[in-house]
């Protein structure tokens, strides 16, 4: 760490505390220049860091599972929506290597009190909460708090510096999709929650405020702020539909084109959507900011529902927990939304588990009281997942593993066990893609080419050509843009903004995108991401070596699930999505998958398995 005075950290501390919860004895290590600068920050170097620790086949749910929590290089600067933290472990919902983005205060904490990372490692014989500073951790009795929702959990343990992120019963559990909250944002996907659980780990809480984080080269970091705050602010996608109505935006947008889950993805388009929409939710629910800090874009919003001030679900949320088991009714999904945040539970693979029960129970092979368009039991059935009780404890493994218990695999909508995010493939054969190869499971995260394909009309939709590409591209840039780290949303505005695309006219993009993709690709200018993290490191890094970095990320997550077993035969999407065609098409199309993975393993440089090339390996230096 270099510090110029006591309180100040130019660029980063590069120090991660690595807590041993059997023995509770801690340890620093220090973070090389060369992890830095081929791993990044946040996702990248957490990545990295559990590779070095941990062996193949370690039980996601055992004490030689890891969980490493990562501010990335931006947090603590007041860069454009900087807020955001990441965590990395193996899912015990898939499996497979894992990692998931929050906008909580943990982040900042831990960061100003001077740590670029935490591992935890082993499990603790009883309930414990950890308390860290700049020294180090202190552990403490958590038997008082074991039970306590995600609320109360913080309220209890939220002093005034400190940031806290914590389970709910959910990740006490060991719901497979539990999740772990900070503030009002979530560590969301992957069951993150449940590896803390199974570490008898309740909460920690970084008192934080001790250094300052400054760039080590501070006029550039400012110039590269104010160019991204410019961008932001005048494009329409951050500044007006996510910033007024919530990400909840995409309601319309997907209703219209198809694509929105309903009914377990049985359909994708119902003429009740716009009631779901945020148009129609930020007018009805008076909706007002609540996001991220610090945040630029502001899509997150809460609302008055029903007499209560409640977080406004995201459109994710608000899919999966609405149109997909045919409720249209923002009121209640925002009530069932709470639930699951104090329960600390993913909505996604929630909300996903139950429109499998649901059609489980239509077609006589398994039933938990569920039915497509009833609000009745759902309130109940999401405390008893969270609970572990009766039906509750059963969805609470997730549609794979009901699926493969009861049958029912057709209709079981993941991927690697994952629960699928609410875009439906079918209209959109990129994000198809994306959904298949992401590493972590049915992810739209991963590479977002609905964006391309559906919300700007840039990409043919339904079409194979130059998905494999995008499809690439947009995983290393967005595993750049998570190790750096900062919101994803900056990307329609740092990659849309810059003057060659923004005055080029839509239709020469298009055709240039769909036509000639590498050059393409090569003429995107987002400058803006490796400019930001090398001000603050103080590291030369050009946008070929970022996006070479993401490549690494993306290679080396992959390589790690490969170890663990996953192939091509992984690499699929639900039965449903290659098969059945829709009510809404009258194409009736399917998802082309075989050819678009070809093509995609062959611009990764894996074999026709879908595993990693030696000389890939060696490329970025991971073997
Ligand atoms: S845009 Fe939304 S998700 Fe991104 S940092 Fe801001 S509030 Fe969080």
């Amino acid at each position: 760490m270099e510090e110029t005075k006591k309180d100040v950290i130019l660029g980063t501390s590069n120090r991660v505390l690595e807590v041993d919860l059997t023995s509770r004895k801690y340890s620093v290590y220090n973070v090389k220049e060369d992890e830095r600068r081929l791993y990044l920050g946040a996702k990248g170097l957490g990545l990295k860091l559990l590779f070095d620790r941990m062996q193949p086949g370690a039980d996601p749910l055992g004490s030689d599972n890891m969980l490493a929590v990562m501010p990335g290089v931006l947090l603590g600067t007041g860069g454009p929506c900087s807020g955001r933290f990441h965590a990395v472990s193996k899912s015990p919902l898939t499996g497979l290597f894992s990692s998931s983005s929050c906008g909580g205060p943990f982040g900042m904490q831990l960061k100003t009190a001077g740590w670029d990372g935490l591992i935890l490692k082993g499990k603790s014989e009883t309930p414990v909460w950890l308390e860290i500073d700049s020294d180090g951790i202190t552990f403490h009795d958590a038997s008082e708090l074991w039970g306590l929702d995600t609320e109360e959990t913080q309220k209890k343990l939220s002093a005034k510096k400190a940031g806290v992120m914590a389970i709910g019963p959910a990740g006490e559990n060991l719901v497979k999709y539990a999740n772990i909250a900070s503030g009002h944002r979530f560590l969301g996907r992957g069951g993150l929650g449940a590896v803390m659980g199974s570490k008898n780990v309740k909460a920690v809480v970084a008192n934080g405020g001790k250094f300052q984080i400054q760039p080590v080269n501070s006029k550039k970091f400012e110039k590269a702020k104010k160019r991204g705050t410019k961008y932001i602010n005048q494009n329409e996608m951050s500044s007006f539909f996510l910033r007024k109505y919530g990400t909840n935006a995409n309601v319309n947008l997907n209703n219209s084109a198809g694509i929105l889950p309903v009914n377990n993805f049985s359909n994708g388009r119902d003429d009740r959507a716009y009631k779901l929409s945020g148009e129609v939710i930020s007018e009805a629910h008076n909706t007002q900011y609540h996001t991220c800090k610090p945040c630029t874009i502001l899509c997150g919003h809460k609302g008055d529902f029903g007499g209560k001030k409640r977080a406004v679900p995201e459109f994710e949320t608000t899919a999966l927990m609405g149109s997909n088991i045919g409720i249209f009714d923002p009121e209640i999904i925002a009530e069932w939304n709470d639930i699951c945040g104090k329960m600390g539970m993913d909505t996604i693979s929630a909300g996903g588990t139950m429109a499998w029960a649901m059609e489980a129970a239509e077609k006589g092979i398994f039933d938990a009281g569920l039915r497509f368009g009833e609000k009745a039991g759902i309130a109940e059935m999401l405390h008893d997942i969270g609970y572990a009780r009766d039906k509750g404890q059963e969805l609470g493994l997730g549609s794979r593993a009901l699926s493969e218990k009861y049958g029912g695999k057709d209709f079981a909508i993941h991927v690697k066990g994952l629960e699928m995010a609410a875009y439906d493939p079918r209209g959109s054969f990129g994000q198809g893609l994306a959904y298949a190869v992401a590493n972590r499971g049915a992810c739209h995260l991963s590479a977002y080419l609905v964006a391309l394909e559906v919300f700007f009309g840039l990409l043919s939709p339904k079409s194979i050509r130059a998905k494999a590409e995008f499809v690439k591209f947009f995983e290393s840039l967005t595993n750049g843009i998570n190790s750096l780290q900062t919101c994803q949303f900056t990307m329609y505005s740092y990659t849309l903004e810059p003057p060659l695309s923004r005055f080029t006219p839509d239709t020469t993009l298009g055709i240039l995108m769909q036509n000639i993709p590498q050059l393409a690709i090569a003429l995107m200018d987002f400058s803006l991401y490796p400019q930001l993290w090398s001000s603050v490191t103080g590291i030369k890094m050009s946008s070929a070596e970022f996006l070479k970095a993401g490549d690494r990320i993306q290679v080396l997550e992959r390589y790690m699930n490969t170890r663990e077993g996953v192939t091509r035969k992984d690499d699929t999407l639900p039965p449903r999505m290659l098969k059945e065609g829709r009510p809404c098409d009258p194409d009736k199309l399917v998802v082309p998958l075989e050819k678009l993975l070809d093509r995609y393993y062959r611009l990764r440089g894996y074999d026709s398995n879908g595993i990693p090339k030696d000389e890939t390996l060696r490329n970025f230096g991971i073997i």
